[in-house]
């Protein structure tokens, strides 16, 4: 039974702008039209494309090798995923006029905040360009963007400052403000009060300019109260180097929620194995090698029984499908390490995951 619903607006890592990370989230069946996302790469131009239909059905739009690919090849094929809006948020929009500016609109209003991972700009920049929409709506509407003290501080010092965007926090009666989280300390969403949100601080490489500066990002574990069930979608990151971060988040989850009760892990596998230089970035070994982790931290007597969604993988130049062979290397190095009890599926913008 599933117990969240996942809508990929946007699942690249880049170059492609407006389709950039962003995961429109609600518990399973939620009646409403509220969400929360986790990121903001991607708005409301991705979801008017899903409410007008522009899927083609059964295919995936790729642009390498061909330019639209069997859907098969991105999902295992026990994953439940399906085309478009959730069923739920559709039904939520049954009464509306049948106008997809209209419908968007709707679907938009009632984001109720974001869970950033990071501030770079291929994780708000959707978020940001879209957030005007919040005062012109005639339905009062406000949004959060909450985040660990870096995440937040930076969005409010760097964009939000009447420099590079309008300074809407401050200047906007509240309706769109900032909320800082603690480092893995839970708090339960204001909407869905039987969700608890836990933020853990990662790595994400070195400064460009100043190498001795750390870049961190955030995972964010959300956790059903009333059925222990959870999901974890993670930022950009990278295995742990002078600080245990990643190890800390595993043994966070050893200690306070049973393997099987995880029923899905989004991360980022940004590059294929070859690649010289990952930047802050997982591989397709790096992200083995750390479910791989995951695995002994829980013991031998725990089998997982879940789904990892690969996200955030980068566009380049290439005749074969970057998304597709990072999949296939992460199928066979989880073979490789043996690991069983996981499906492999790729984040692909237009999709809603059951999970
Ligand atoms: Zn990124
Ligand atoms: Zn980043």
């Amino acid at each position: 039974m599933s117990k969240f619903e996942v809508t990929v607006l946007g699942a690249s890592g880049g170059p492609d702008v407006g389709e950039t990370q962003c995961f429109l989230i609600r518990p399973f069946g939620w009646h409403g039209l509220e969400s929360v996302c986790v990121d903001g790469g991607a708005g409301t131009t991705q979801i008017s494309r899903m409410l007008a239909g522009e899927l083609r059905v059964g295919l995936i739009e790729s642009f390498y090798e061909r330019d639209y690919e069997p859907v098969n090849q991105f999902f295992d094929s026990d994953v439940q995923v399906r085309p478009g809006l959730s069923d739920s948020t559709l039904h939520a929009l049954d009464s509306s006029p049948r106008i997809t500016s209209y419908r968007s609109a709707k679907v938009y209003e009632s984001i109720k905040g974001y869970y950033v991972t990071h501030p770079h700009l291929d994780h708000i920049a959707a978020m940001v360009v879209d957030s005007p929409l919040i005062f012109n709506s005639p339905k009062p509407m406000a949004k959060t963007i909450w985040g660990l003290p870096f995440t937040t501080s930076a969005i409010e010092r760097f964009i939000f400052n009447d420099s590079i965007w309008p300074n809407l926090i401050h200047g906007g009666g509240q309706r769109l403000k900032t909320e800082s989280l603690t480092d893995q300390i839970a708090t339960t969403n204001p909407t869905f009060t039987h969700i608890e949100i836990t933020p853990f601080r990662v790595s994400h490489g070195k400064g460009a300019y100043s190498p001795r500066e750390k870049i961190f990002s955030t995972v964010y574990l959300f956790r059903d109260i009333t059925t222990d069930h959870c999901i974890i979608i993670c930022g950009d990151m990278e295995p742990d180097s002078d600080e245990p971060l990643l190890s800390n988040l595993c043994s966070y989850l050893a200690a306070r929620v049973p393997l099987h009760k995880i029923k899905a892990i989004i991360v980022e596998c940004s590059s294929p194995i070859d690649t010289k230089e990952l930047y802050g970035h997982m591989s397709p070994t790096r992200l083995v090698e750390e479910l791989s982790h995951l695995q002994n931290v829980y013991g031998c007597e725990q089998r997982p029984d879940m789904d990892v969604i690969i996200t955030h993988v980068k566009g380049h130049c290439s005749f074969k499908d970057p998304r597709l062979v990072i999949l296939n290397e992460v199928r066979q190095e989880a073979q490789r390490f043996g690991l069983e009890g996981i499906r492999f599926s790729v984040a692909v913008k237009g999709y809603t995951f059951y999970l």
